[in-house]
């Protein structure tokens, strides 16, 4: 009842304290007063942007202004509020207010007349899709890590005005909200602008057009900032659009591009960090070598226009900027993506068959043979995202032995969800039909504004698609229960075979001690961590042990150990000595095991030739499908 006396009043406040601003991001409603950001780049030689945010209509009590913890995308907390300073807040009238510090994000400011204009410094020198680099070639900005924002006022709109050094030959692009000022854009809300990384530079811009089945087109554009040779830009150009051509085939539409078009933000010079960041209508791409090598990312990154941005797992939304983000299901955010990125290239033709294979295996056999599937699930390596997505800690963990990157595992599950899809129901029901209905049920509904998901899906909603999909009830349970939230893994060699791929151990017979290696200075002192499950782990062996004795011969080299465990055979037992790192020394038995390394060939190139329904399959699998 309160609600229904109040809410109109409150409407008619706001709209009549709202000056002659609205938002144009298209609705033509009056909504409150956008906060409005000015971006200065005088300081660009330092690495230093100068901001200034107004926030008005603020609600009574302090004002409580936030620099984020975590970025859409990366799912470590990287403190954006340790490269902020210099920061002040003055009410409408100038008057400069008191700051106090609640937390180490946090500026709250109190004393004002319903206005907070604040202003502060931000310094950043890393090109890469999650912070912030400025030179005097560029701003290339996460927003994350650029702009301060206000709690409570997180679905207000914003309008940003950047101002370029003088003589400088920037220009724009971003997939915020144009405006009739070059240098002016917005954003419907808090979630959008900071969705939307922005490059100021003297970039080279490529573009084409593409259609939806329902006649709507967008425009695909790649902002290049880059010293390739131009050759090179070409090339990359026109590998993306190939891969933006053959990736729609897989969903059957593009997505609602909300500002009518999707952005590249291809970042490739010298002193770049490697990357590749999602977000709704645009990624950022970037790297040191030449831009003709950013394919693959490019691939990778599109396909979450689709899974992630709007297939969007339970747990990421909305996305939170003051915590770290747990999610389910990043092996199908990042892994079945990272599986689609590599099949992409190859249906378009980027990619010959033996690479794709190649890639694949790889996936596969990582999986297989990774000591990390002993402890965690697919879903509970997602888990340690926010523990190694570009994480930084001092304490040394085991993940080296305990995890195994969701992107593989993911891209593994992917794999095998494929090819048993395409085994029991002889090419049928594929992957690409999952993730078309995953898009249907779960991407495609329309949210209420730009910069949100509907519909974000959970592990069930995963298992109950694939029931509807296969159209076999018990496969679905089964290969959900056993391969996506269980530690099994399905039989890669037998489903390769279909598609006249021979999975095959690499070093069958050979005796294997397990994965040593060492440090040049010290050559026979263990340098990493032993998998449980080896011979060495089980003979009680650890990082940092010299061994000095091996099968009653003295050893002081890797090359040594290895020469002596070759002289066995898989199953036999020798006898070790080695010191401890606090100068105990011990013994042990170590009992060899079977090298379990594993490789994928062509079957035509093995010696063998490739049946008429390999081939079928693997045409299949791995061709084109335009039309
Ligand atoms: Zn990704």
């Amino acid at each position: 009842m309160c609600h229904r006396l109040i809410a109109p009043l409150v409407a008619l406040l706001l709209v009549s304290s709202l000056s002659a601003q609205t938002p144009s991001t298209g609705s033509g409603q009056a909504g409150p007063a956008p906060i409005v950001y000015t971006l200065t780049f005088a300081n660009a030689a330092h690495h230093v942007a100068d901001v200034a945010v107004t926030f008005s209509g603020v609600p009574a009590g302090p004002l409580q202004a936030r620099m984020s913890r975590s970025s859409p995308g990366r799912y470590a907390l990287h403190e954006f509020s340790k490269n902020v300073y210099d920061v002040h807040a003055f009410d409408s009238k100038g008057k400069e207010l008191t700051v106090t510090r609640p937390n180490p994000y946090q500026w709250d400011v109190a004393g004002h007349d319903g206005t907070v204009r604040m202003t502060y410094k931000v310094f950043g020198d890393l090109v890469d899709g999650t912070y912030l680099a400025i030179d005097p070639g560029h701003a290339h900005m996460n927003m994350p890590a650029t702009l301060m924002w206000a709690r409570k006022l997180e679905d207000r709109p914003s309008r940003l005005t950047f101002t370029p050094p003088a003589g400088s030959n920037w220009k724009v692009a971003t997939q915020l909200f144009p405006t009739s000022d070059p240098w002016t854009y917005t954003a419907p809300n808090l979630q959008y602008l900071l969705d939307s990384p922005t490059e100021l530079s003297d970039y080279k811009l490529r573009e084409f057009t593409v259609k939806n089945p329902d006649g709507k087109s967008f425009a695909i554009r790649a902002a290049i900032h880059t010293d390739s040779p131009d050759s090179d830009i070409e090339a990359y150009a026109s590998g993306v659009e190939k891969i933006v051509k053959e990736m729609v085939t897989v969903f059957g539409e593009y997505p609602q591009f909300d500002n009518g078009n999707y952005t590249f933000l291809a970042d490739y010079l010298p002193t770049n960090g490697g990357d590749g960041m999602e977000h709704r209508n645009s990624t950022v791409v970037s790297g040191r070598g030449n831009v003709r090598n950013g394919l693959g990312t490019a691939s990778h990154e599109f396909f979450h226009a689709w899974n992630v941005e709007r297939i969007r797992p339970q747990g990421l939304e909305p996305f939170n900027y003051e915590e770290a983000n747990l999610t389910d299901s990043l092996w199908v955010a990042e892994g079945f993506t990272q599986y689609y990125g590599s099949l992409i290239m190859g249906r378009a033709g980027l990619s010959d068959v033996k690479r794709s294979v190649a890639g694949m295996a790889g996936l596969a056999t990582a999986v297989i043979n990774g000591p990390g599937r002993q402890f965690r699930s697919p879903v509970e390596m997602s888990h340690l995202a926010p523990f190694t997505d570009a994480a930084r800690s001092v304490d040394p963990t085991n993940f080296s032995t305990t995890f195994i990157s969701y992107y593989t595992y993911g891209g593994a599950v992917a794999l095998g969800l494929d090819l048993s899809l395409r085994d029991k129901t002889n090419g049928k029901v594929t992957l690409d039909d999952y993730m078309r209905a995953l898009w249907n049920a779960h991407g495609k509904p329309a949210a209420k504004q730009p910069g949100l998901v509907a519909k974000p899906y959970s592990l069930t909603d995963l298992r109950d698609l694939l029931i509807e999909v296969s159209g076999d009830r018990a496969f679905a349970e089964d290969f959900y229960k056993r391969y996506m939230i269980g530690r099994e893994v399905v039989d890669y060699a037998r489903l390769f075979q279909r598609a006249g791929v021979l999975l095959r151990a690499r070093n069958a017979g050979r005796a294997w001690i397990g994965d040593l290696r060492a440090n040049q200075d010290s050559p026979s002192r263990i340098s990493n961590l032993q998998a449980p499950g080896t011979p060495a782990y089980e003979a009680g062996l650890e990082q940092e042990d010299q061994i000095t004795e091996l099968d009653g011969k003295p050893v002081t080299s890797l090359q040594e150990i290895a020469g002596i465990v070759a002289s066995h055979k898989p199953g036999e037992t020798i006898a070790v000595t080695f010191k401890r790192r606090s100068g105990v020394v011990q013994t042990s038995k170590i009992t060899l095991k079977e090298d379990p390394a594993l490789e994928a060939v062509l079957v035509e190139e093995s010696g063998g030739s490739l049946t008429a329904d390999q081939k079928a399959f693997r045409d299949a699998w791995l061709g084109s499908k335009q039309r």
